[in-house]
């Protein structure tokens, strides 16, 4: 017999942004050191059909997965918390239900009945839940968004059904509140908590883990109250006070004694823990020497999600080298207004991805004194393909030099959309020509980049349209600037590097997505590297 997948699904009330994806990973990570397979997706009531078109700057990071998936940036907390690559199953929104279902409607495939919310869109959901839960001991699913919102509604009866669906011991419930402090009368408040469980319970389903989240300290008192209102063990009601990291909070769980919990609850055999690997992290976090000031110049400065995996990806490395790093957010126009003067007293910059005119002369300006002063830098994606930019201007003197997406028709595309890239784009299906996922990538080996990585093929993420244009190859080389890194054909100039600058690198991918808090990634490290010497 197959062996049957258990599920925990991860609701949350009172409050959206409680860290709810983090709750649900950290349960993730618990339950894989313990040797249980565990996979993770997140359902988004958002009416999008995937998170390609979403404004990075509302609504956080666009996270790429190897395949290609276009996602939230929930699954690259799961991605850290678990240390699995995950697919585009695990992202789904409710546009990409609908289109399948409308899909299906056209084809006939409903044989003339009416085609109605239940059970035709909470089957496809539970069909997508299924099929990403088949083969794993425990598949997690999140659901976005808070209970009682009415987009969500058609994820929570979904999530119902699945109790008679897969039997009600295969299934767990966990709700993650909110615990408001009143100023005034100094306490903690458990009403909004205990009304979100019974929202909840209106719905049909009764929770069996109540994660509470609160910035004050929560007391024993508070939880049995929670538990008594609830109708929950005690011993499932879990603190989740405000903390230091992220990656503290598995361990929080743990001393919650949630993970033998949550074993007992779905009849799971007990198995000691390992440890996850974070201890190391851990430790250094608490035990750092001094700071490292990593500049990322940015376009959006509102949402600190924004840039989440690069922010992940430099505290990762700068925290393995026994350093914290204060990553300066340093508005991409601020340097168009003021100049390079507002980049002073940084030891490294990174320019990110982003898309679109705005703040590119500010970055470009940002390139040009990272190279000219020796400033280690890292450019991501637009970030390398600004480094070009550059050194197309102010090294081979090419005034006009650009990228097609900012300058279209320049005399100098040193950045160009590919001539059959060119073919396939249209005005209406635009994503089409987009690189998206995992990609090879050959090394030089006498790169930088090599030296890092230790390995002459690796595989990278990518999401962009434009790419370096090979017909500055030999002028960008015999300037300086470094080809280090192709695709396996040498078509796609991946890796750019100035050899004689104490760390300048650029590539045509995403380094931060594969970055891991227990092991950064090598790019991330080899800069941060780069920083500490020019600090001694
Ligand atoms: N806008 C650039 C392109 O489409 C870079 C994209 C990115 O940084 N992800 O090629």
């Amino acid at each position: 017999m197959a062996k049957e997948t258990k599920y925990i699904f991860v609701t949350g009330g009172v409050l959206s942004g409680l860290g709810k994806g983090i709750f649900a990973a950290s349960l993730g990570n618990i339950l894989k050191s313990r040797g249980f397979s565990v996979n993770m997706q997140k359902c988004d009531p958002y009416l999008n059909v995937d998170a390609g078109t979403l404004n990075p700057g509302e609504h956080g990071e666009v996270f790429v997965t190897d395949d290609g998936a276009e996602t939230d940036l929930d699954i690259g907390h799961y991605e850290r918390f678990i240390d699995r690559n995950l697919t585009k199953i695990s992202s789904i929104m409710t546009g990409r239900i609908y289109t399948e279902v409308l899909e299906d409607e056209r084809k006939g495939k409903y044989l003339g009945k009416t085609v109605q919310v239940i059970p035709h869109i909470t089957n496809k959901i539970q069909k997508f839940i299924m099929d990403a839960g088949k083969g794993f001991d425990i598949h997690i699913v999140e659901i976005g968004g808070t209970v009682g919102d009415y987009e969500g509604l058609h994820f929570i009866e979904a999530i119902r059904q699945m109790r008679r669906k897969v039997g009600r011991e295969n299934v767990l419930y966990a709700h993650l509140v909110y615990l408001p402090f009143l100023e005034t009368s100094q306490e903690l408040k458990t009403k909004p908590a205990q009304s979100s469980v019974r929202d909840l319970l209106a719905l049909g389903i009764h929770a069996q883990i109540i994660g509470c989240r609160a910035e004050h300290e929560i007391e024993t008192e508070h939880l049995k109250k929670i538990a008594l209102f609830s109708d929950v063990d005690v011993q499932a009601v879990v603190p989740l006070p405000t903390i230091t990291s992220v990656y503290q909070v598995p361990e929080n769980l743990e001393k919650s004694g949630l993970g033998d919990y949550v074993c007992e609850e779905l009849g799971l055999a007990k198995r000691a823990r390992k440890g996850n690997g974070w201890e190391r992290y851990l430790y250094n976090l608490e035990h750092t020497t001094g700071e490292v000031k990593v500049g990322l110049i940015a376009k959006y400065m509102s949402n600190e999600d924004t840039y989440k995996s690069v922010n992940e990806a430099i505290q990762s490395a700068a925290i393995s080298n026994n350093k914290l790093a204060k990553i300066v957010w340093v508005d991409a126009e601020k340097i168009e207004k003021e100049g390079v003067k507002v980049l002073a007293g940084l030891d490294g910059i990174i320019i990110p991805g982003g898309f679109g005119n705005r703040g590119i002369e500010g970055k470009i300006l940002a390139a040009k004194y990272a190279r000219e002063k020796n400033i280690p830098y890292l450019g991501l994606c637009l970030g390398m393909q600004i480094a070009v930019i550059e050194f197309a201007r102010n090294v081979l003197g090419l005034k006009d030099a650009n990228s097609g997406e900012f300058d279209h028709g320049s005399k100098n595309e040193v950045i160009h959309i590919m001539p059959e890239q060119r073919q396939c784009m249209s005005e209406d299906d635009y994503g089409a020509t987009m690189r998206l996922g995992a990609y090879p990538c050959v090394l030089n080996k006498g790169s930088r980049s090599y030296e890092l990585y230790k390995q002459e093929q690796i595989s990278e993420r990518h999401r962009h349209r434009y790419e370096f244009n090979n017909d500055y190859r030999d002028d960008v080389t015999k300037a300086g600037m470094l080809i280090a890194g192709t695709s396996p054909n040498k078509h796609l100039v991946e890796i750019i590097e100035l050899p004689k600058h104490p760390y300048f690198v650029g590539v045509q991918f995403h380094p931060e997505f594969k970055s891991r808090p227990d092991h950064p990634h090598p790019l991330f490290n080899g800069f941060i590297q780069a920083c500490l010497k020019k600090l001694k």
